[in-house]
């Protein structure tokens, strides 16, 4: 049964598990992976108390490729420009693969999903340039200790100005006091994440801040207007680094540390307890729980197509966090 995630996930949520390949350090450490994929479905785990499976939209081992991940994910893209609100997010500890899957590896030899997505977007938008008018702008936000920084603004302003989560008349959410910048193709786009991601590092870099300890949020709104009879369709697409999902309050962390652990773990129940609260159609849905949860607010349930990956490292030496991790993702299916 495959699911085609385009015409089947409108206000649901679905659920990719992606297995990276056994790193250098895991197999000189002495580790084995102790990780696998029955079928493009399930998972095992080998656990202390034997096997146990788990059962995902999609499961891609460490073998598949960027353009594979991509290709379960791309009709995604017409989607936001068809005015539904996407997102694609990804969940994880760190070191399990979240940038890659989501952004590339460091030179972007193998680019992810959002340098391909910006092609995807611009593409179809050359396709239609004759019926449609097109209007692509873009935010990016980072989200560290509760607080939202906009990564568009010198780092040196940007700690000083208040952005605040709104909603629209149409609900979008939208970023009061961030910096929204206009794209008239995919190279534009790219250029607005490279400057959000110059600003990003030098903010971490003078609190000594890893980004792994800070979500990251990039939304692009796409605003068509259809030429013949003048309609207009709001779409977005929200591409989410999620910070490290580990528990990093382990003996001996400082107190800034613990502020940052908990912070982050506050942050990511939130999460999950919205999905689930969605994906049990309760009447109440803990939106306002969470600054990360009102920030995803439009694009978790109602007309949202959402796409949770769980990334997972096939070594036997992240077995509990893993299993961890494919806990939480089953809970939100
Ligand atoms: P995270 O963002 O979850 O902390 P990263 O995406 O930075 O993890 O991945 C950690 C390391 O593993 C990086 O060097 C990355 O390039 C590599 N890596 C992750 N996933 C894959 C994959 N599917 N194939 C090859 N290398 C990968
Ligand atoms: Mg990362």
């Amino acid at each position: 049964k495959y699911y085609n995630i385009v015409e089947d996930m409108k206000g649901r949520i679905r659920v990719f598990c992606r297995i990276r390949p056994m790193s250098r350090t895991e197999m000189g450490g002495g580790g084995r992976p102790a990780v696998d994929c029955l079928d493009e479905y399930s998972v095992t785990v080998e656990t202390p108390r034997g096997l146990k499976e788990f059962q995902f939209n999609k499961v891609f081992g460490g073998a598949s490729s960027q353009e594979e991940v991509f290709q379960d994910t791309s009709r995604l893209i017409q989607s936001a420009i068809d005015g539904f609100n996407v997102c694609i997010f990804a969940y994880g500890q760190t070191g399990s693969g979240k940038t890659f899957t989501m952004i590339g590896d460091k030179d972007l030899k193998n680019p992810g999903i959002m340098p391909r997505a910006f092609r995807k977007l611009f593409e179809i938008i050359q396709e239609n340039t004759s019926k449609f008018d097109f209007k692509v702008s873009a935010y990016m936000l980072e989200l560290y200790n509760d607080r939202l920084l906009d990564l568009f603004v010198r780092p040196t302003e940007a700690s000083s100005r208040k952005i605040e989560i709104k909603k629209d008349k149409k609900g979008l959410v939208f970023a009061q006091g961030a910096e929204i910048m206009g794209a008239r193709s995919a190279e534009e786009l790219f250029a607005l994440f490279e400057h959000g991601c110059a600003n990003r590092h030098i903010a971490a870099t003078k609190i000594n801040l890893e980004s792994s300890r800070s979500h990251l949020i990039i939304g692009i709104t796409i605003e068509s207007t259809n030429l013949t009879n003048g309609s207009v369709s709001h779409g977005k697409l929200s591409l989410v680094d999620l910070a490290g999902s580990e528990r990093a309050a382990k003996t001996g962390a400082k107190d800034d540390q613990l502020k940052e652990a908990n912070s982050i773990n506050k942050s990511l129940s939130a999460l999950g307890d919205v999905i689930f609260a969605l994906s049990t159609e309760q009447a109440h849905v803990p939106y306002r729980n969470n600054k990360l949860t009102v920030v995803m607010q439009d694009s978790l349930g109602g007309n949202a197509k959402t796409l949770m990956f769980v990334n997972i490292s096939p070594s036997n030496c992240n077995i509990e966090e893993t299993l961890t991790s494919l806990a939480y993702a089953t809970r939100v299916k």
